[in-house]
């Protein structure tokens, strides 16, 4: 197979060379209310590689990006963890014949960091991409989560742009007595 950015042949998603410029992490954190957001990559670095999920390259990708940098972020919280905790992706509705949210918890899961899949879906399908804050402000995701509840867990999502949608996941899952540690985005796109 051929590297997604520079097309060498390679037998990787990503070359040795395109992984060493492209997807050096830069970690950042924001803080919603009172959930902390911690990014791997600043949005304008990797766009192309985010909007894959619109097509099947994405598979491929957000599996590297869960492998390549969000699992081994988990191990090493994991270690100071005494109880089991889990993942909760932010909407797993199926759209281009995979979840994109579905491939990032289930390829971040270690052994303590549990994925709970389709859990915690969106029941209004309006797409925010390009979309204004006021317009995303107007039309919520309106939340619904058929967990487990009294749990440790942590949010996953691709992007975090204004955080209402994480801000609103968050507030659906509190109401159901999940206590959520933080959340972690692949890219940020502050604005
Ligand atoms: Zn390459």
């Amino acid at each position: 197979m051929r590297c997604f950015s520079c097309h060498r042949l390679s037998f990787k998603t990503f070359c040795d060379e395109c992984h060493k410029e492209l997807f050096t992490p830069a970690l950042s954190t924001r803080q919603i209310g009172s959930l902390d957001v911690i990014s791997f990559f600043s949005y304008k670095n990797i766009e192309k590689y985010i909007l894959s999920k619109f097509d099947s390259s994405g598979y491929r990708i957000y599996k590297y990006f869960a492998k390549m940098h969000i699992k081994p972020f988990l191990e090493s919280f994991e270690e100071g963890l005494e109880n089991r905790c889990y993942l909760i992706s932010v909407d797993e509705n199926v759209t281009r014949g995979y979840s994109h949210t579905a491939v990032l918890s289930h390829y971040s899961a270690t052994s303590k960091i549990i994925a709970l899949h389709t859990v915690l879906n969106s029941q209004n399908r309006v797409e925010y991409a390009g979309k204004s804050l006021n317009f995303r402000i107007s039309n919520p995701r309106d939340f619904k989560y058929s967990g487990p509840s009294d749990i440790d867990a942590i949010l996953i999502d691709d992007i975090i742009t204004t955080g209402l949608t994480l801000q609103e996941a968050y507030t659906t899952l509190k109401q159901s007595n999940v206590n959520v540690l933080y959340a972690l985005t692949v890219a940020n796109a502050a604005l």
